[in-house]
């Protein structure tokens, strides 16, 4: 006898709780731990945001329940987002979403769409929540290949005729968790091209779009003629603003989806705290220069691990944007053989690719979430390992 339904009980494993309770046992016995696992920015939210919370959470109005689909300074203020920054225009009223962050969104997008037993193009290697949003809404997720040689973007040419027919949804996710992968807007293109001819909604997760070095801009799948047809974009502040613990996201696009997925969110939730919208309605409408300061602090601690990681002999490409570096393990290690070792020998925790998907065995994920004094030990640290394989 359990109270607890098939549903969840039948959720994968969460990865990172195993290397949690390690990382509390090291600890204590004494030892440093360096957690690069984790994929949430170190650096405080901006302090004009701060402000403009604390002002707006003085205001007695605003502690009643926002309207369901998102206070209208928030919506306008994302619409004015997409035209200053991709030229795309976006009707506030009616192809905008406030989201208590931008997971709780995609999570509840998958209920909104599908119906059980339906099935939703996954790329194998992703942000676990789209997997096991699939999961909780009864659906069948189906592995969208993607493959280093080719940039990771997604191969619809090796998923079968069949599936892409009976697909209803696809995810995809550009600057990309966990690869650090960025494409150009002709992947959009044909992402558009396919969910058309097959009748598949496109969610992009967009949640990395402004964390972009060295000159990249990240494009929107808004950008494409005709996207909402076929598609809706997922927006957070989480990474480009470091609040996630804020929990504001949006979704644009598609009108009949964001209608749908508000009115599922309208027997769920009462939408986000009204302060908190106003705030980031500002972050969206500011000059977006903190984002650019963070954007620095990424490149520079990328550049220094790029090269510390080439020094020891690990293959890792210089990512374009997100907060993450993807390595590969060395030879003669698993996934999570490696990570294990990295924990035990190193006390750096890293997450195995495995966690993203079957196609992440060979390589890890580095979250660049911590200050450089702390990445400079991890660097001391990985020249002191011994890396020949555990089995060669
Ligand atoms: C962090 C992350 C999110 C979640 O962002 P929130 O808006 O904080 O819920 C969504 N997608 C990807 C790929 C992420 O890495």
């Amino acid at each position: 006898m359990t109270f607890v339904s098939d549903k969840v009980s039948s959720l994968p494993p969460y990865l990172f709780a195993a290397f949690q309770k390690k990382k509390l046992a090291l600890e204590e016995q004494g030892v440093d731990v360096i957690d690069l696992g984790i994929g949430a920015p170190d650096l405080p939210a901006p302090d004009f945001v701060v402000e403009e919370l604390a002002k707006a959470a003085r205001i007695p109005a605003n502690h009643r329940y926002a309207t369901y689909s998102g206070s209208p300074l928030f919506r306008e203020a994302v619409a004015d987002f997409y035209k200053s920054h991709y030229s795309v225009d976006i009707d506030p009223n009616t192809e905008v979403l406030a989201l208590i962050g931008s997971k709780e969104g995609i999570s509840h997008l998958i209920q909104a769409v599908i119906n059980p037993g339906d099935a939703v193009m996954v790329p194998d290697l992703s942000y676990p929540v789209y997997r096991s949003g699939v999961h909780l809404a009864g659906g069948e997720a189906i592995q969208l290949p993607l493959d280093k040689d080719n940039g990771y973007v997604p191969m619809f040419e090796k998923v079968a005729a069949v599936d892409l027919k009976r697909a209803k949804l696809m995810f995809l996710n550009y600057p990309s968790n966990p690869t650090a992968a960025t494409v150009d807007l002709n992947t959009f293109m044909e992402a558009i091209t396919i969910a058309r001819g097959n009748n598949v909604l496109l969610a992009h997760d967009a949640a990395y779009d402004l964390i972009t070095f060295n000159g990249y801009k990240a494009p929107s799948v808004m950008q494409v003629p005709d996207a909402k047809d076929h598609a809706v974009e997922f927006g957070s502040l989480s990474k480009s603003f470091n609040m996630t613990g804020w929990r504001i996201g949006y979704v644009v696009g598609n009108k009949e989806v964001i209608k749908a997925l508000s009115t599922l969110k309208s027997n769920v939730d009462s939408s986000q705290f009204l302060p908190i919208q106003e705030a980031a309605a500002m972050a969206l409408n500011s000059d977006l220069s903190a984002v650019e300061a963070n954007c620095l602090i990424y490149t520079e601690r990328m550049e220094k691990l790029h090269k510390a990681l080439q020094e020891v002999g690990i293959d890792a490409e210089k990512p374009k944007g997100t907060i993450f570096m993807w390595a590969k393990v060395p030879s003669g290690y698993s996934s999570s053989a490696f990570a294990n070792k990295l924990l035990d020998e190193a006390g750096v925790i890293v997450t195995p690719g495995t966690a993203f998907g079957p196609s992440g065995e060979g390589f890890f994920r580095i979250a660049l979430s911590v200050p450089m004094e702390r990445l400079e030990e991890v660097i001391d640290r990985l020249k002191q390992l011994d890396l020949k394989g555990l089995t060669t």
